[in-house]
């Protein structure tokens, strides 16, 4: 299975939005794709159409109780993407996880079991924490969104030193996929000059893809829908399109799910 983490330790950069709609793209294609919601706050979840009252089981039991993926899945209504939702206990789960030994590849030995999806998307929280470890560890590769403000390249900076220090101590598979501009605002000077920067600093790293800013992307997750089924058609969604299509050029090889 190919695993993607999201990621990106700022909040309200586009994570969420970017995982949600990706794994639906995937799923549109004919992928099987799995969504891990890995921050406690479950925005995933909700913005996908999973009430608080429908998640039985978690994320939370996937890293700490090694519960199987199977038992935690909870299919959602797009046909081929599957959930695995985020509780608040999982705010719990960083404090305990400090004790135990194999602390950061908790989430890896329960993705290793998984024999039903092609492709495993983990919406990251807004911290470079254990949970973000573990799914760094978990994941062959890296997708950042990356919104275009002063600070965006100190983050970015951080961000990096961490991928290489889990690329040394616990996953040397770990690549990055790529960088995703988001809430892209063309009228804005100070936009235009940072997503300069940051393809002049990591060149190919960057997709051509950017996402414009578009309050239908916002208004989709109050409805339990991807913007992508809540309006195929606004700039927004047809961004997230050709962001998937290019974002399939990058990815290893196809295996197919069991
Ligand atoms: P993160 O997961 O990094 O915290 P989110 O994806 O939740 O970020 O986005 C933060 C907020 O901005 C959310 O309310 C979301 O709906 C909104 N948002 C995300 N991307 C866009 C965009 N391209 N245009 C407008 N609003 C957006
Ligand atoms: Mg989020």
């Amino acid at each position: 299975m190919i695993t993607v983490a999201v990621a990106n330790q700022k909040g309200g950069v586009g994570k969420t939005t970017t995982a949600i709609n990706i794994a639906t793209a995937l799923a549109a294609t004919g992928w099987k794709v799995l969504l891990i919601d890995l921050d406690p706050q479950g925005n995933a979840s909700t913005g996908i159409g999973i009430s608080a009252g429908e998640r039985e089981r978690s994320s939370y039991d996937l890293l700490i109780e090694q519960a199987s993926v199977a038992s935690c899945m909870i299919p959602t209504r797009i046909p081929g993407l599957d959930l695995i939702p985020a509780t608040v206990d999982l705010s719990g789960a960083e404090v305990e996880l400090v004790s135990v030994a194999d602390r950061t590849s908790k989430l890896r030995a329960a993705l290793a079991e998984d024999a039903g999806h092609e492709i495993c998307l983990i919406d990251c929280p807004p911290s470079l924490g254990l949970l973000t470890l573990n799914a760094m560890t978990a994941a062959n590769s890296l997708l950042v969104p990356l919104q275009c403000e002063f600070f965006a390249l100190e983050g970015l900076s951080q961000l990096l030193q961490t991928v290489e220090r889990v690329q040394e101590r616990f996953n040397p598979d770990l690549g990055i996929l790529g960088i995703v501009l988001t809430m892209y605002d063309r009228r804005n000077r100070l936009t235009d000059q940072v997503a300069d920067d940051v393809r002049s600093c990591l060149h190919g790293l960057v997709f051509e893809s950017v996402i414009p800013r578009n309050v239908r992307l916002s208004e989709a997750p109050s409805h339990g829908l991807p913007a992508l089924i809540y309006d195929h058609a606004c700039a927004g969604s047809q961004a997230y399109m050709k962001l998937a299509r290019e974002l399939i050029g990058r990815l290893p090889e196809r295996r197919k799910a069991a």
